[in-house]
């Protein structure tokens, strides 16, 4: 198995990016009842190399460039079969005293890393969903003095939350979950770099306090996900403490170009907000699940989450950390070793080289964009992520802009060579590429280049022949 694996990260690029299935594909070849009688080990592992391995997205492959990436290294792959053999459980310092001291330790590693307050405290989740939603429960507890979490919500809390337009769903589904109602998601509009304007949230949360609501929290996203675009913190958090919002930062993807000096102006005004999220697993080469949360106010944290049934408690309780408190769930993986692993391999210094030459990469391929002159750029490229969209000289029309744009899309994903997802930018229907294969070389954005520009090309030669009526 170690053999294949090893294989597979060597031929990756022979694998198609995306594969060519149809819904219901391999259900319909998977048995509706399982076996009564195991099955040898060589008959599973065939059955994985025909029925799943075709069907499956290729997110290693150097030229899947969709969504945000999903993280990965060797060494950390390595770590997460260490987790596996291992298969603790880490929701308490008793039940793995390895795995909880590690997670301090790292935690701590990463926020002096990134330039996060001293004082603050982190712990992993599994997702920036699951942070964003702690974050926000928090929140309605300190502010309800831990009153909703005992008595339920009453008529007297009228709360608000606000965040840009631009901001990630998972704002709009914690606000739904921690019982505050979607319509109480405020959607502050964002300026033409697509970051929040704070002029407008004062506005909004003025026009709140007149109505009777309550403004209990306000989210700042640092690149957000549709153009990577990245709210302004320390207006945003000026204003948080002047009217006593709580104040979450959500860095869901760029979080990780806080190791670079050069990227710290994004978190000035940090020292004001109370929480922030991160994830390794999207740009800084650890696997899938690994979400780095931070907190300036453990103790608020734990006391919203906290519960202690006798069968949990441990003499160590009032010494160590258990990890258990800190968030949703109770059992937990060891998370921690993934990113020991690959910040000891690295070295931050070796990250900091990593992340440099991907976001310079980048900016080699918005530059051949822009000298090509058929090719918008539609948002600032800060990080990995280009935003663009085909547009061939004396075509005007947005519609047609638009369709074409979808079209491609489409030709490119279906062609198997490479794999980008989409987002609408004022109406404008964008292409979204964003590649963080860590090996990623020049090689690959030249052949990426070359692949966007011929699809480009004979859907350009498509519209003349059409035009000219043949
Ligand atoms: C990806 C993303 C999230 C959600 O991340 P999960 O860890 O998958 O929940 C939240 N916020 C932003 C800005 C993101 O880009």
């Amino acid at each position: 198995m170690a053999d294949w694996l090893a294989d597979y990260q060597r031929n990756i690029e022979k694998y198609p990016v995306k594969p060519t299935v149809r819904p219901g594909d391999i259900l319909s070849r998977l048995s509706e009842q399982p076996p009564f009688s195991g099955e040898t080990m060589d008959k599973i592992f065939s059955d994985f190399e025909k029925l799943i391995l075709p069907a499956m997205m290729h997110w290693s492959h150097p030229m899947f460039g969709g969504y945000f990436p999903a993280s990965r290294s060797e060494v950390s792959l390595l770590a997460e079969m260490l987790i596996a053999g291992l298969g603790a459980q880490c929701m308490s310092w008793l039940t793995s005293p390895a795995a909880t001291e590690l997670e301090e330790r790292m935690l701590n590693w990463l926020r002096d890393s990134l330039g996060l307050p001293a004082g603050w405290s982190g712990v992993i989740q599994d997702t920036a969903s699951s942070s964003t939603l702690v974050s926000l429960l928090t929140a309605r507890e300190v502010r309800s003095d831990y009153q909703i979490a005992q008595n339920g919500f009453t008529d007297k809390y009228r709360f608000r939350v606000y965040a840009s337009e631009y901001a990630h769903s998972s704002v709009d589904k914690a606000v739904r979950l921690a019982g505050m109602g979607q319509n109480n998601l405020v959607k502050i509009p964002a300026d033409t770099e697509l970051a929040m304007i704070p002029e407008k949230l004062e506005e909004a949360i003025r026009a709140d306090l007149n109505q009777g609501y309550t403004p209990l929290a306000i989210v700042t996203t640092l690149g957000t996900t549709a153009t990577t675009a990245v709210d302004p913190l320390k207006p945003i958090g000026e204003i948080a403490s002047r009217y006593g919002c709580w104040h979450h930062v959500d860095a869901a993807y760029a979080g990780t170009a806080l190791l670079l000096p050069e990227f710290r102006w994004m978190s000035e005004g940090m020292d004001t907000a109370d929480t922030f999220v991160f994830n390794p697993h999207k740009w800084m080469f650890v696997h899938f699940d690994c979400s780095a949360y931070f907190v300036r106010d453990s103790q608020a944290l734990l006391r919203t989450m906290s519960i202690a049934p006798e069968y949990l408690r441990t003499p160590q309780d009032e010494q160590v950390n258990n990890y258990r408190d800190w968030g949703i769930p109770l059992g937990r993986r060891f998370r921690a070793l993934k990113l020991w692993f690959v910040l000891q391999y690295y070295g931050i210094s070796g990250l900091q080289n990593i992340l440099r030459r991907q976001i310079s990469l980048i900016r080699s391929l918005e530059q051949r964009m822009r000298e090509d002159g058929r090719f918008d750029i539609l948002a600032p490229v800060r990080f990995t992520l280009i935003c663009f969209r085909y547009h061939p000289p004396g075509l005007n029309d947005e519609i047609q802009l638009n369709r074409i744009n979808e079209q491609l899309l489409q030709q490119l994903n279906d062609s198997g060579r490479i794999f980008l997802s989409h987002t609408k930018i004022n109406g404008k229907y964008t292409l979204r590429f964003v590649p963080g294969n860590l090996h990623l070389s020049e090689a690959h954005v030249r052949q990426a280049w070359e692949i966007i520009r011929t699809a480009a090309k004979t859907i350009e030669d498509f519209i003349s022949c059409t035009a000219s009526g043949q």
